[in-house]
């Protein structure tokens, strides 16, 4: 990096609040604070004069804000360790972005199937936390699924391309995972506006306008789920 920038950074305690009294949202919004609220607050603050070759490391969930004092370039990589610690973090803020009806950047559900198809895992906190999700997704889809099918709803095969992304909802952004509720004019016109099923049903309660495309066979997720275990430790090198 080759940078002059001043950092101020703090951690996550009180800045909601702080931010909503200053009438900020906390998540969408931008915020640069008043230093003396931060201290009046008790909150840990550092402050930092960034210079080039610096590179500044921040743990999840640091609030963080920087400012030039010079000229810069400024550059910045969101990276995901993968550790338990880094999973836990991320699914609480998936959780709390979705309370707040807030899109979340980082799809965990759709990541966690991939990680669980893709990669080893010998963290064996970290191999629950996955195989925890697998299991609530799992289990969600099929009641989703029994659910359909008991008021007659058809569902329709799609399948996926390779490296599709994951889906949101068109409506309040929140990760559509396996069942994609598409409404039928754009399933017709295969752009496929994707909906939750709660928003989905708000517009149409029966679902008549909407098309319900499977993304996923149960049989390939329970596959999935059941092939994911935990991976033996590598030998230590030293
Ligand atoms: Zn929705």
């Amino acid at each position: 990096m080759n940078c002059k920038e001043s950092a101020v950074i703090v951690f996550l305690t009180s800045c909601v609040s702080l931010s909503s009294r200053n009438n900020i949202n906390f998540l969408m919004g931008s915020w640069w604070p008043n230093l003396e609220d931060l201290y009046e607050a008790d909150v840990p603050v550092y402050r930092f004069i960034q210079r080039p070759g610096d590179l500044v490391w921040l743990n999840t969930g640091t609030v963080h804000w920087v400012q030039a004092i010079g000229w810069c370039n400024n550059i910045a990589w969101n990276v995901g360790p993968l550790t338990a610690y880094q999973y836990k973090l991320a699914a609480e803020r998936y959780e709390w972005n979705k309370l707040q009806s807030v899109k979340s950047i980082v799809p965990m559900i759709h990541l966690s199937w991939n990680m669980a198809r893709n990669i080893k895992v010998s963290d064996s906190k970290l191999f629950q936390m996955i195989k925890y999700c697998l299991l609530r997704t799992l289990k969600q889809c099929q009641m989703l699924r029994e659910l359909l099918q008991a008021s007659g709803k058809e569902l329709v095969w799609h399948g996926r391309t390779r490296d599709e992304p994951a889906h949101y909802c068109s409506i309040c952004e929140v990760e559509v995972f396996a069942l994609l509720f598409v409404t039928s004019e754009s399933n017709s016109r295969k752009t496929y506006v994707v909906h939750c099923q709660d928003c989905a049903r708000r517009g149409s309660s029966n679902l008549d306008n909407f098309v319900v495309l499977e993304q996923y066979k149960m049989d390939d997720l329970t596959q999935v789920y059941d092939q994911f275990t935990l991976a033996p430790s590598l030998p230590s090198s030293s």
